[in-house]
C-alpha cells in the first residue's frame, strides 16, 4: 500500500544533523506511527513520505523552513532571576514552559549572569536542515474514527 492522506503510516527514522551529529532515532525502539496528510510530523518529512511503500528505504534532507523554521531573535530575552521563583540554582541548559504566544512554549536556558537570565524561546532544531533516514514498516488505510480524531490509535498511537 503507498502513502497518501489518510493512511496511518510506521516508520523507522534516524534523525541527524548536517554535520552527521545525530539527535534522534528509533532504530532499537519502537517504531513512529502517525496519521499521513495531518501535519502531525514536520511538512517537509510529510512530503518526503508521500507516494512511498512499505519496503522503501531513503534519505531525506529537510529545509529549516519545512522543519522547525527559522530562529527569531525575539525569542531571546533577558529575565530576572526572580522569575524562576523556588529553584536554587538556575543553570545553562534548563528547559522551563513559558506563557507564551508564539514558538514552542518551551525556553532554555543559555546564559545566567547574575541576577539576569537569557532564556532562548526558540525550538532547539529551529534554524537548523535536518536529514532522515527512512525505513517504511507499515501503511494501513485509517479508520474513521482515526480520520476524525486526526491521530491514529493502537501500537505508536494514542491509546484512550
Ligand atoms: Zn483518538
Amino acid at each position: 500500500m503507498q502513502i497518501s492522506n489518510n493512511t496511518a503510516v510506521s516508520i523507522h527514522y534516524t534523525l541527524t544533523k548536517d554535520d552527521g551529529e545525530v539527535i534522534d532515532s528509533s532504530i532499537d525502539g519502537e517504531v513512529l506511527s502517525y496519521l499521513h496528510g495531518t501535519g502531525n510530523i514536520i511538512a517537509g518529512l510529510e512530503k518526503a513520505l508521500d507516494g512511498k511503500n512499505v519496503g522503501d528505504k531513503f534519505t531525506a534532507h529537510i529545509p529549516a523552513s519545512e522543519a522547525y523554521g527559522q530562529i527569531f531573535e525575539d525569542r531571546v530575552q533577558v529575565v530576572s532571576r526572580e522569575m524562576f521563583d523556588g529553584i536554587d540554582n538556575v543553570e545553562v541548559g534548563m528547559q522551563f514552559h513559558a506563557d507564551v504566544s508564539e514558538g514552542p512554549g518551551i525556553v532554555t536556558v543559555i546564559a545566567v549572569d547574575g541576577e539576569n537570565v537569557t532564556v532562548d524561546g526558540n525550538h532547539p532544531l529551529a534554524g537548523m536542515p535536518l536529514n532522515f533516514e527512512i525505513e517504511v514498516i507499515d501503511v494501513r488505510a485509517a479508520t474513521q474514527e482515526e480520520i476524525e480524531h486526526g491521530h491514529i490509535h493502537g501500537a505508536g498511537g494514542h491509546h484512550h
